[in-house]
């Protein structure tokens, strides 16, 4: 496994810019996951990376080796896509051999590497059999083991369970994260879902139309957002964001996580909101309040209804230090989340 550092990297199509001279260092063993939404340049820097795509500017190092020379087979990475591409007319065991026998190793060597990966991955039993005979989370897990059995320098992965069904999915996360702690792999993993990125990364690269926003751990970046694009994709349901009462140019995040029906009278440690409840949505463990607060709608969560109604009044509070500040302008977080005395005290609905 390697170390990967993306230095600079600019990649062009033709005269539209994707990638704007990007930055990231990704230590050996470590997860890091390309997040954003579609069309973010998430796809273009991990090909960049492969060598399936030539960049335009900076450098890729492996182990402080540049790769441009490299093509996509001297790299040795391994990739695993959305559709698996697994060969349909060759077994389990085949298509995880295929990889090795493409290199001419000796039949031993093959044999053992696949015992190896299959053992590692659960696939024992399946190895005669076919990929039309298979389920799709056997189907994500033998492209796993075809993309682990030559040892790569790095696992790519872009949006590998997208295909899969929501159990599956949350099921299969948990085993590629066990399976890259277990091997020390180094893993960059592309994903649009901002809760696949937060349970399975060491570091997230939080990226937006080809510009990097934030690169940080999970909870660094939910609790600390660089910017108000990076605050509103993390966390779901999505930040709640209103004009300050008494600051201008600033706007104020609320999570919804922290924004909780309030009982008591005056708490001078929170801020508070009054509005009208209009829906009350239940979310399992928890309900969503969808509340108007001055004509806007603000969405608030809390494990016990009790005996709130939909139209009746009802008062948000959530602790000052969990307010968020943002520029209205640039949307650059302004540093410190607390705010004044007097911006505390709520606007009537
Ligand atoms: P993501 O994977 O984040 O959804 P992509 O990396 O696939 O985004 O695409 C980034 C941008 O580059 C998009 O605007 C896309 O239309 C454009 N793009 C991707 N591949 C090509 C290509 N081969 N030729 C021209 N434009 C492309
Ligand atoms: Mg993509």
């Amino acid at each position: 496994m390697s170390a990967i550092n993306i230095d600079n990297v600019v990649k062009n199509y033709g005269s539209l810019r994707v990638l704007h001279g990007l930055d990231l260092d990704i230590k050996e063993g470590e997860f890091v996951s390309l997040l954003g939404p579609s069309g973010c340049g998430k796809s273009t820097l991990l090909y960049c990376v492969a060598g399936l795509e030539e960049i335009n500017g900076g450098r890729i190092l492996f182990d402080d080796r540049d790769i441009a020379g490299l093509n996509s087979r001297e790299r040795n990475v391994a990739l695993v896509f959305q559709d698996y591409a697994l060969y349909p007319h060759m077994t389990v065991r085949d298509n995880i051999a295929f990889p090795l026998r493409r290199q001419k190793l000796d039949k031993e060597t093959v044999k053992g590497q696949v015992t190896w990966a299959s053992e590692t991955l659960g696939l024992s039993e399946l190895l005669d059999r076919m990929p039309s005979d298979l389920s799709g989370g056997q189907r994500q897990r033998v492209a796993v083991g075809r993309a682990i059995v030559r040892n790569p320098t790095a696992l790519l992965m872009d949006e590998p369970l997208s295909n899969l069904d929501a159990a599956l999915r949350v099921h299969m996360r948990t085993e590629i994260k066990r399976l890259s702690r277990e091997l020390g792999l180094t893993v960059l993993f592309v994903t649009h879902d901002q809760e696949e990125a937060m349970v399975m990364s060491d570091r997230i690269a939080v990226l937006s139309n080809g510009h990097l926003q934030q690169f940080g751990e999970p909870m660094e970046i939910y609790r600390n957002p660089a910017n108000r694009f990076v605050a509103e994709f993390i966390g779901s349901p999505k930040m709640n964001m209103i004009t300050s009462a008494d600051q201008k140019g600033v706007l104020l995040g609320l999570r919804p996580h922290d924004l909780t029906p309030s009982t008591q009278q005056d708490d001078q440690d929170a801020f508070e909101l009054t509005g009208e409840l209009a829906l009350i949505e239940p979310a399992g463990p928890q309900f969503f309040l969808d509340v108007i607060v001055n004509g806007e709608m603000i969405k608030a969560t809390t494990d016990d209804i009790g005996s709130f109604t939909t139209g009746s009044e009802i008062k948000l509070s959530v602790p000052a230090y969990r307010v968020y500040r943002f520029d209205a302008g640039t949307g650059d977080a302004l540093s410190g989340t607390s705010i004044s005395a007097a911006s505390r005290k709520n606007t009537k609905p």
